[in-house]
């Protein structure tokens, strides 16, 4: 049983939901959306966490590519540069799931990637320009 995370970006909204269910219903994986937006461009965004198995997850992606839908996958996806980080916290704030933390004994902001569901608000609230999102 595999467990990854994806950013599907779709041309247009109204196919999301007829793809997702078909992944579950001809794929028979467990996906988890995790974040669900509109890009400035108008394309719809989901970011997906998909289980099952691997080689039913690659034909669950091929299937939703041949519908036009363009994917990443999440892994390295978000960067710290800990050169200018200096552990203000604005970052811990922002994030929707709790990526960064603030350690209480150290005092020092600590990223977990794994958790990291690329909404960008970190980059933004970030004034030493620290993060970088690539996808
Ligand atoms: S906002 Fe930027 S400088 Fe502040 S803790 Fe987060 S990454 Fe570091
Ligand atoms: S992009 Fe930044 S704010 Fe958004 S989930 Fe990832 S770490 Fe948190």
């Amino acid at each position: 049983m595999m467990d990854r995370k994806f950013k599907f970006s779709f041309p247009e909204r109204n196919v999301q939901d007829s793809i997702v269910f078909s992944m579950v219903s001809e794929f028979k994986i467990e996906p988890s959306i995790l974040r669900a937006a509109i890009d400035d461009d108008g394309c719809g965004v989901l970011i997906l966490r998909l289980r099952g198995d691997d080689e039913l997850i690659e034909k669950a992606l091929r299937y939703a590519e041949d519908q036009d839908v363009e994917i990443d996958e999440l892994g390295d996806h978000i960067m710290r540069d800990e050169q200018r980080c200096f552990s203000c916290g604005a970052c811990v704030s922002v994030c929707p799931t709790k990526a960064f933390t603030l350690d209480p004994e150290t005092f020092k902001v600590n990223l977990n990637i794994e958790k990291c569901v690329a909404c960008g608000s970190c980059l933004s609230a970030c004034s030493a320009h620290a993060v970088t999102l690539t996808l």
